[in-house]
């Protein structure tokens, strides 16, 4: 089977609920104050993990205890962490998240993630990666050192994936090295200039990306998510299920698209699969604990 190799970010995530936004200098009392390991990179990298992938991971984390703690979950969720380093000299990435009245506000320390370089990265590829593996990765790391990882991975034969989140815009030649893209609606609206929302919107949106070199899938919240395969639409609708948190959702459909993709799933197949993988996600309280096994998936569905 091909290999997963997922470059991004770890970060633990520090969240508390208050009732109310804290004004300038004002100090209230929280409730449920929760620690969980996050960051795009991941979250996507358990996802594939427990369903399956042979994955591996290159990140970066400091020498410190949430930088050892999140080790320790990629590797009992069966995430390879052989190739990630740990920083002397920068902390673990941190998400400080104050819940109030369905609103947040983060605070992001991007530590470790923003010192990982493209030499560690490229020494990494090289020690593990064989042609036709796949190469995930985001935009949560440092955009250059993502950027020149893209492009070297593809020339040494993987199939690259590319969830531009958060989104920025990208070097125009950088769609000829991605072979897939991912991106919500906001993703696909800062890149595009188009917001996909009904039929012809969503076919104008991975248009403009086939256009510029890379295939697109499009996820589109509760309303499931779309791409084209030789110009005809292939839509799946999402499983209608009870919300209880939508962390995550995202990256356990990019994560759980990957593992179909390394078991040379067909398209539509993979589409339906990650989505019934992001439905049970979002029934769920938190981002990498929330996401199920295969065989849970197969249970949850039968
Ligand atoms: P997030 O940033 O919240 O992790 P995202 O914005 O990257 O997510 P979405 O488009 O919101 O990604 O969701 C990805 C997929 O998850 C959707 O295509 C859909 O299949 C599934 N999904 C999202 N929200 C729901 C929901 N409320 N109920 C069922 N499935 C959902």
């Amino acid at each position: 089977m091909k290999k997963v190799i997922v470059l991004g970010s770890l970060n633990m995530d520090l969240s508390i609920n208050s009732d109310y936004m804290p004004k300038k200098g004002e100090t209230i009392n929280g409730y449920d104050f929760l620690i969980n390991p996050g960051g795009k990179g991941g979250n996507q990298a358990v996802a594939a993990a427990k369903l399956g992938a042979d994955t591996r991971m290159i990140a970066n984390v400091g020498n410190d205890i949430f930088g050892q703690e999140i080790l320790n979950k990629l590797k009992e969720y069966g995430v390879c962490t052989d190739d990630i380093s740990i920083s002397k000299f920068d902390s673990t990435g941190v998400a400080v998240i104050i819940c109030c009245d369905h609103d947040n506000r983060i605070i992001l320390g991007n530590g470790a993630n923003h010192t990982l370089t493209f030499s560690m990265v490229k020494e990494r590829l090289d020690a593990i990666a064989e042609e036709g593996d796949i190469f995930l990765t985001q935009l949560e790391n440092d955009f250059q050192v993502v950027d020149a990882s893209i492009r070297y991975a593809k020339k040494k034969g993987l199939y690259t994936i590319l969830n531009p989140a958060p989104a920025r815009v990208l070097e125009e030649d950088l769609y000829n090295y991605l072979d897939l893209i991912v991106v919500n609606q906001s993703e696909c609206q800062l890149l595009t200039g188009i917001y996909p929302n009904d039929d012809e919107s969503c076919i104008k949106g991975l248009q403009a990306f086939e256009n510029r070199g890379a295939k697109a899938i499009i996820t589109l919240g509760a309303h499931g998510s779309i791409t084209q395969m030789e110009d005809t639409p292939v839509f799946v609708d999402s499983r209608k299920v009870e919300t209880v948190d939508t962390t995550g959702a995202g990256d356990s459909y990019i994560g759980a698209l990957c593992a179909c993709l390394a078991k040379d799933m067909p398209v539509k197949e993979a589409l339906e699969f990650s989505t019934k993988v992001a439905a049970i996600t979002v029934t769920r309280r938190g981002a990498q604990v929330s996401i199920p096994y295969t065989e849970e998936v197969e249970s949850y569905f039968k």
